[in-house]
């Protein structure tokens, strides 16, 4: 830790997904920043378990998709189902297959399927990451307790746990990545709007030896257990015989005791076995925004910012998302090339996303497995048939958003960006699970495939990509723009109809974090494409080329 008055380039507060994502990102690009954290960050409760496919297409880029994979507990080839039974091995009302689209296939439409595995294991491999990258300090048992500003500098108060020690860092930025109780947020002056606490829910991690000898017929990620005695949704952590079981608990109780958990556990898997009780967690439904997401030199990103039900797996992936933008335009700042209004990009780009997403998971946790309960569901009649298939309807109708998220998770945009250049066409409508791929600027620039095998995005560099067909005529000279304004810039050159026809232009220019920004078959102005996609007043960029001409 540096000590009095000691230096450092941003602190960042938390070392969970998103205060890890922020670490990688200024890691990558030799940036200094100190991390720090107030716990051991250990734990069995796996809290997300789903690693999309969009943080998949981060962790490839920061190299580690294959180390998450041979570190994920289930075994490769696990089917990433949905089984919707009245009890564990009870009657099936409904399977939703390939959820989140993890199934370990090749796909066009982007290189790396979800991952299902804990946070821990996630936050673990993080972690490794960050230690191979030398400009970052990651220091636990470390508080943030105050922090204070000037116009260029901001003076942090930590708080060394083990020690007692009490020292002051001094930083370009401060980042509160500090989750759900955010002492940053606090200092910044945000305040979280919309509704707190409306749904309480248990979470146990148990240990079922009799479902390691004996497991449910079909292979499943989770099992929603529609029954009258314990609706409840429960899947395998392990191949240890380690199962997560949660339940949502009546409105002003917020504790059970064990025995009441063993009946739960009985009734909902339809069998009487012997569970050990290994943890357990009480979270609460928030549907949550701050009003603000920075303040001067300070920012918000991840949990501190935005809280929604963990329906639909987003949480933690709207954290990593939201540390790779907030990463790269920070370094922008920092390595001198970054605009004036590129900082205020982070939250005019971000807001929108967050609050699909909410609406997302909040639209999710409305059907759980008790209101999707119904009379006669267990009953071996006529009338039980009806029952289980009007369930299994209602299943698909309500749950199948949950599930197939493409649309969210890869056609979330940025449309009304300030450094996103608009071509005048428009881009592919919204839905929440049909994701069409389009280099419309403020979209993720669309996957490939290449003959030999690697994924197009693997050629993009860690700055702007700059994607040429056929030789463009202007090319050259966006890529004169691009020195003069110190923007670092890869090129790549294709001759393939196919790949051009995908991005409707023969030059499209792509963000660090694989955006379209901007696109056409030439560039009028290059000089004040360059300053719009970097956040720079166009004024500033046209005086420079005169300046550098001169
Ligand atoms: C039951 C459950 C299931 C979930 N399932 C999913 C899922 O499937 N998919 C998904 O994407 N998300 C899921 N989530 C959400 C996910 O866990 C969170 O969104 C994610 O942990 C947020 O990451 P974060 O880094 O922003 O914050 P956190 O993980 O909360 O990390 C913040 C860190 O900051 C530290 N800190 C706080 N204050 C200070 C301070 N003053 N000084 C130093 N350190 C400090 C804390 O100790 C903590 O380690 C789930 C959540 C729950 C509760």
């Amino acid at each position: 830790m540096p000590g009095d008055g000691a230096e450092t380039d941003v602190i960042v507060v938390g070392a969970g997904p998103t205060g890890l994502s922020l670490a990688i990102e200024f890691g990558l690009r030799g940036v200094r920043a100190v991390i720090v954290e107030r716990h051991a960050r250990t734990g069995s409760q796996p809290r997300a378990k789903t690693t999309n496919v969009r943080s998949m297409q981060h962790l490839r880029r920061w190299g580690i998709a294959s180390a998450l994979r041979a570190a994920a507990p289930l075994p490769y080839d696990y089917p990433t189902d949905i089984v919707f039974a009245t009890r564990l091995f009870g009657r099936t009302l409904a399977v939703i297959e390939n959820a989140f689209e993890g199934a370990k296939r090749r796909d066009p439409r982007f290189p790396e399927p979800a991952q299902w595995v804990p946070q821990y294991t996630v936050e673990a491999i993080l972690r490794e990451r960050v230690a191979t990258l030398p400009s970052v300090e990651l220091r636990f048992n470390t508080e943030l307790e105050n922090a204070e500003q000037s116009a260029d500098a901001v003076t942090a108060t930590v708080h060394n746990l083990a020690n007692g020690e009490r020292r002051a860092v001094r930083a370009k930025y401060l980042i509160g990545a500090d989750g759900a109780r955010s002492r940053v947020r606090e200092i910044a002056g945000a305040r979280m709007q919309g509704e707190h606490a409306y749904g309480l829910n248990y979470n146990l991690i148990l240990r079922v030896p009799e479902l390691l000898r004996a497991p449910p017929s079909r292979r499943a990620i989770m099992y929603w257990l529609i029954n009258k005695e314990a609706p409840a949704v429960m899947g395998p952590m392990d191949t240890d015989g380690r199962w997560h079981f949660g339940i949502t608990l009546p409105p002003g109780i917020s504790e059970i005791d064990d025995d009441t958990i063993r009946a739960r556990v009985r009734a909902a898997v339809g069998r009487d076995i012997e569970i050990e009780i290994l943890a357990r967690d009480i979270w609460a439904a928030h549907r949550l925004i701050a009003d603000r997401y920075s303040n001067g030199r300070i920012f918000l990103a991840g949990d501190a910012c935005h809280l929604h039900p963990p329906f639909g797996g987003y949480g933690m992936n709207l954290g990593i998302a939201d540390g790779v933008d907030l990463g790269w335009k920070l370094a922008a700042m920092l390595e001198g090339w970054g605009g004036r209004d590129l900082l205020d990009s982070c939250e005019q780009e971000r807001r929108s996303v967050h609050q699909r997403t909410i609406a997302e998971a909040v639209e999710n946790y409305r059907t759980l497995s008790a209101q999707l309960l119904k009379d006669s569901l267990d009953d071996d009649t006529a009338e039980g048939d009806r029952a289980r298939s009007e369930v299994g309807e209602e299943i698909v109708r309500t749950k199948t958003r949950e599930f197939k998220t493409l649309g969210v998770v890869l056609g979330s945009r940025y449309l009304d960006s300030p450094i996103i250049v608009g071509d005048g066409s428009a881009p592919p409508d919204e839905h929440y699970a049909a994701f069409e791929p389009s280099a419309h600027p403020g979209c993720l620039a669309p996957h490939a495939w290449l003959p030999d095998g690697s994924s197009l995005y693997d050629h993009f560099g860690s700055g702007y990509t700059l994607l040429g067909f056929d030789e463009p005529t202007s090319k050259d000279e966006l890529v004169q723009a691009a020195r003069r304004a110190r923007v670092p810039l890869t090129v790549l050159n294709f001759c393939d109809q196919e790949l051009r026809a995908l991005y409707g232009a023969q030059l499209v220019l792509i963000r660090p974090d694989q955006y379209v920004a901007w696109r056409g078959d030439r560039a009028e102005d290059p000089d004040a494409v360059i300053a719009a996609v970097r956040g720079a007043p166009v004024r500033e960029a046209v005086a420079k080329k005169k300046s550098s001409t001169a």
